[in-house]
């Protein structure tokens, strides 16, 4: 039976950085929402956010969400990507929180929890800068808090929410949330009581809890990336998180090929499987390897890492990768697996491909 290529769970990693950040958070009193999305719900990742104690789980996918249901799983549930019109009824149905930014859909979710018989929790979103969902004009911000607060009996305005870092690549520093608490001061004045949630972020959001400098209002934040895999603060922002592991996920793939070849293409070149014209660099004939998983499944190679660090990542097609192991001490033979360290993308691509079997270890 095959066995690769494999996507590997290692629960103990994933535990001790659930609890981690968790902690983290939990001391600062923010209530933090487990997000799967990155993941592609994973049931036992799902299951293990529950134990390590998040007050809420949620995704950007509805059918993460239906998973999560399916698992019976009864932590209240929030969606992270703003809801289309069709989307209305489903998300009734399914979801406990949600984050909006159009007063018609609203309107729209309102209807349809009446029609349910069901209260819906709604978390209002602000555009900070960084330009994707959230009301940008403040009065308006307002003026919509104040409709969902007054004239829409079944939703309950549970707070409002901010995302950065994922368009704009905008920084969630003190100041831009700072100007979120200012916001949400804006909308309990107008409304006569507290919110009960100032959502500060996500992942890019953790540097406040890491600096102690996070506002002291922002009392949730939704995080993914930052627990699951725990890299882009440590490669990208360059934290020293000792205490996190970065190989929670790992990637498994079996070699179907070892020879020597050329380092440049032999013949007149045109353009690649993906229509790009592709520069190639001539370093003589090297020791190759095939293995048996391409972009079609990862993306793109400089998103998987090779553990052995004398091996190189050379190039793929859609589903074939290229591995140069001229200067690895390590006899790769047809038939060995290697292994790769992942990133959030590559996590995103893995986990959503059919032929890419998910195993879960300790
Ligand atoms: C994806 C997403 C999150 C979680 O992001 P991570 O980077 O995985 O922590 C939180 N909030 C919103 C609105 C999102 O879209």
């Amino acid at each position: 039976m095959r066995e690769y290529p494999k996507y590997c769970v290692h629960m103990k990693k994933l535990e001790n950085n659930m609890e981690q950040i968790i902690s983290r958070c939990t001391e600062k009193g923010i209530d933090v929402a487990g997000i799967v999305k990155g993941c592609n719900a994973i049931p036992e990742v799902n299951e293990a956010y529950v134990e390590a104690g998040i007050k809420m789980i949620g995704s950007s996918r509805m059918n993460h969400i239906r998973t999560i249901k399916a698992q019976g799983i009864k932590t209240p549930t929030i969606l992270v990507r703003i809801p289309t019109l069709g989307e209305v009824e489903e998300v009734i149905e399914l979801i406990d929180i949600s984050l909006n930014s159009e007063v018609e859909v609203m309107k729209a979710l309102n209807k349809e929890a009446g029609k349910q018989g069901k209260k819906h929790k709604v978390i209002i979103m602000v555009d900070l800068g960084d330009l994707r969902e959230g009301f940008w004009d403040k009065d308006e911000l307002v003026k919509t808090a104040l409709v969902v607060e007054n004239e829409l009996e079944n939703l309950e305005l549970l707070g409002v929410g901010t995302n950065l870092g994922c368009y704009g690549a905008v920084t969630a520093t003190t100041e831009k949330l700072n100007e979120l608490v200012e916001d949400a001061e804006k909308i309990e004045k107008a409304i006569g009581r507290e919110l009960k949630y100032i959502s500060g972020g996500a992942t890019t959001s953790l540097p406040r809890i890491l600096e102690d400098n996070m506002p002291e209002r922002i009392n949730m934040l939704r995080i993914g990336e930052g627990i699951l895999n725990g890299r882009d603060l440590i490669d990208l922002w360059k934290y020293d998180m000792d205490y996190m592991y970065t190989d929670t996920f790992t990637l498994k793939a079996e070699i179907m090929e070892v020879k020597v070849k050329p380092t440049h293409p032999v013949g007149e070149i045109m353009f690649d499987a993906f229509g790009y014209k592709p520069k190639y660099e001539d370093r003589g004939n090297r020791k190759r390897a095939l293995i048996g998983i391409g972009k079609f499944d990862y993306g793109s190679t400089d998103m998987i890492f090779p553990i052995d660090p004398k091996i190189q990542v050379v190039g793929a097609s859609s589903d074939h990768t290229i591995l140069d192991i001229e200067d690895t001490e390590i006899d790769y033979k047809v038939g060995d697996i290697i292994e790769f360290k992942i990133c959030y993308a590559s996590m995103l691509y893995l986990t959503n491909s059919p032929d890419v079997k998910i195993e879960i270890f300790e």
